[in-house]
């Protein structure tokens, strides 16, 4: 049957990078069925980890993408375990696809597509149809800013909203444990329950661990403040279309970016925050990226050989002029018109790092994801925005509207039901 006989209009929907490099569509019958609406979330360890973000987003392939043996150059193939493999764009990033392979080896690989780059018709309906790998980073994750969503524990167990409050309970009674390192040993030889070093920094690291990172305390010096560290307000925090007189000036005794301790801890933290944005969304692959907000004076990568060195330059990362760092980290100009706006991603397994800007000065903005593996929102360490998502209306107009939305709604919630944020 044609699709003109059964009424049925047959349309292309169309997968694309950020940069474009890589581009593919899909044909499809609309209205979209299931094959399209059901969306996968997956915030396993493997997945925060490789997306540097709380959880990935997929939606079945309706066929494959192309021959798995004869990958396009334009793609980098990442192996996330012997019968999973990641695709990213190797310009700018951009996860696209996954392919999961039979257990057995024997059968056709399956193909998901990683959400954030797909047009959606305007008419789309977002369906969460199954949020998986909860148990994983013991906080619920992001599972705990979807409200009414329903969640796939372990051996196909359904997870009910109080099912992953359960979870957060015990994250938020875990409390300031600090770390039990003692003096003499390597900072890699530790780390505590709360995912710190033996020098009691907050380990970061990528999939591949190409990429590892080390996050100091905010101190109560002036090292952390402007004019050294200087940032703009944030649109998550004040919104970009506020009248520019009505912007509150940067506080140089108190700015934005340094936030009030935890309960039972003396340690400022870090502020944290969703991003809906459009490039966000394209360079990820998922439709939340979540950021946290760091002067880079508090920043150090140990790179592959054991050497810990201080965050690199703005400049040095653009000109790739240490080599050290340029091995392991691509920049991707992701703003054409803007030269100072930057992004940095995993050169092995795409895991996206971070984002910088020329409003800025010695401060950037570290995917929350690269530091999850051990619990998942770090409250010891970062104070989450639960006001807003950043630039929730680049998602208003192009059916992704639900999503912002869900997610506001989801971490106000979350903000009343819990002991502290
Ligand atoms: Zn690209
Ligand atoms: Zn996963
Ligand atoms: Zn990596
Ligand atoms: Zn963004």
């Amino acid at each position: 049957m044609s699709a003109e006989q059964s009424n049925i209009a047959v349309n292309a929907l169309r997968l694309a990078c950020h940069c474009k490099a890589n581009s593919y569509s899909f044909s499809a019958a609309t209205p979209l069925d299931s094959t399209f609406t059901d969306v996968r979330i997956c915030q396993c360890t493997d997945c925060r980890l490789q997306t540097g973000n709380l959880a990935s987003w997929f939606v079945r392939a309706p066929h494959k993408p192309f021959n798995p043996k004869y990958v396009p150059d334009t793609l980098k193939a990442y192996q996330v375990d012997t019968s999973l493999t990641h695709y990213f764009c190797r310009t700018c990033s951009s996860q696209l696809f996954r392919r999961e392979d039979p257990p057995d080896g024997d059968g056709e690989p399956e193909f998901w597509i990683f959400i954030g780059c797909l047009d959606l018709p305007p008419d789309y309906r977002f369906k969460i149809s199954h949020v998986e790998g909860i148990e994983e980073g013991s906080d619920g994750g992001l599972a705990s800013w979807l409200p009414g969503v329903r969640y796939h524990g372990k051996n196909g167990v359904t997870l009910k909203d109080d099912d992953i409050r359960g979870l957060e309970s015990s994250e938020d009674s875990a409390g300031s444990s600090g770390n039990a390192a003692g003096d003499g040993e390597t900072e890699d030889d530790q780390l505590s329950d709360n995912g710190e070093d033996g020098a009691g920094r907050l380990r970061g690291e990528c999939h591949c661990s190409n990429i590892e990172l080390r996050l100091s305390r905010l101190a109560d010096n002036n090292e952390y403040k402007p004019p050294l560290i200087y940032s703009d307000n944030t649109d998550l925090v004040i919104p970009y279309w506020t009248p520019q007189d009505q912007q509150p000036p940067i506080d140089h005794e108190n700015p934005w970016w340094i936030r009030k301790a935890a309960p039972n801890s003396e340690h400022k933290r870090f502020l944290g925050g969703n991003c809906t944005c459009t490039s966000c969304r394209t360079i990820s692959g998922t439709e939340v990226q979540s950021w946290i907000f760091v002067p880079t004076n508090c920043i150090h990568i140990i790179l592959p050989n054991g050497e810990s060195i201080p965050w690199p330059s703005r400049e040095t990362l653009i000109n790739g002029s240490d080599r050290r760092v340029n091995r392991i980290i691509g920049v991707y100009k992701s703003s054409p018109g803007d030269p100072g706006v930057i992004r940095g991603f995993c050169k092995k397994c795409g895991a996206n790092i971070f984002w910088d800007g020329l409003t800025r000065r010695n401060f950037i903005d570290l995917s929350a994801g690269l530091f999850t593996i051990n619990g998942t929102k770090q409250q010891e360490w970062i104070e989450w925005w639960t006001e807003r998502v950043s630039y929730v209306e680049d998602t208003k107009g192009i059916a992704r509207e639900d999503i912002g939305l869900l997610v506001e709604t989801g971490i106000r919630e979350w903000r009343k039901r819990s002991s502290f944020v």
